[in-house]
């Protein structure tokens, strides 16, 4: 596969948010085949469906972008793979979620397949995921729409809250313990 840059956007509205997606952000950096370029500001959010399936707690979400050369089949497997790694159970699918993923954007691809949509289907309508994308990249653009991020935010009637958080993302879990000297002999 050629090297693609790619958006995935993350959210937790369960247990400690914030450690969900340090964790989240930990486990992207240790991705295949991929890099880290950048990590957006967390995002404080209200739910989209207030009284609906996703239950009432706030969600922290974000935005990743990577250089990658994985696929995007073998990426919706990782990430799935990820999910369930950090605490998500098909009781939680539907409702309230320790960690969701979502790839929005590889590089200019339109993909449509069963269980894969590519640019998300929901990106144009979302603060939560638009406010993030600006942030990292507000010049590109969307595939379909052909329309900058920027564009699309300024265009959004969505009017539930976004609150950016004031604290850095992702840190906790980035270092990496020394490594041992081998037992001298
Ligand atoms: P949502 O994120 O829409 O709240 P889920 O995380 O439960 O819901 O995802 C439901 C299904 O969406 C997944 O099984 C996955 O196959 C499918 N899907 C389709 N397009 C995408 C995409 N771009 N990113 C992530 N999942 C996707
Ligand atoms: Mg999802």
């Amino acid at each position: 596969m050629p090297l693609e840059t790619i958006f995935i956007g993350f959210g937790s509205n369960v247990g400690d948010r914030q450690d969900f997606c340090d964790r989240a952000i930990a486990l992207m950096n240790l991705l295949p085949l991929s890099q880290v370029t950048g990590v957006s500001s967390y995002y404080e959010t209200e739910p989209v469906d207030p009284g609906g399936t996703l239950g009432a707690n706030w969600f922290y979400n974000g935005v990743v972008r990577l250089e990658t050369s994985l696929s995007p089949n073998r990426l919706l497997d990782i990430l799935q793979e990820t999910e369930r790694g950090l605490g998500r159970t098909e009781s939680n699918r539907e409702g309230p979620r320790t960690m969701d993923f979502d790839i929005l954007l590889f590089g200019q691809e339109v993909i449509k397949q069963p269980g894969l949509t590519v640019p998300h289907p929901r990106l144009h309508q979302r603060r939560f995921v638009l406010e993030p994308l600006v942030e990292l990249n507000p010049a590109y653009k969307h595939p379909t729409l052909q329309k900058t991020m920027q564009e699309l935010l300024s265009e959004l009637h969505d009017t539930s809250r976004v609150n950016k958080v004031a604290i850095k993302p992702g840190e906790k879990y980035l270092s990496r313990p020394a490594c041992s000297l081998p037992p001298s002999s």
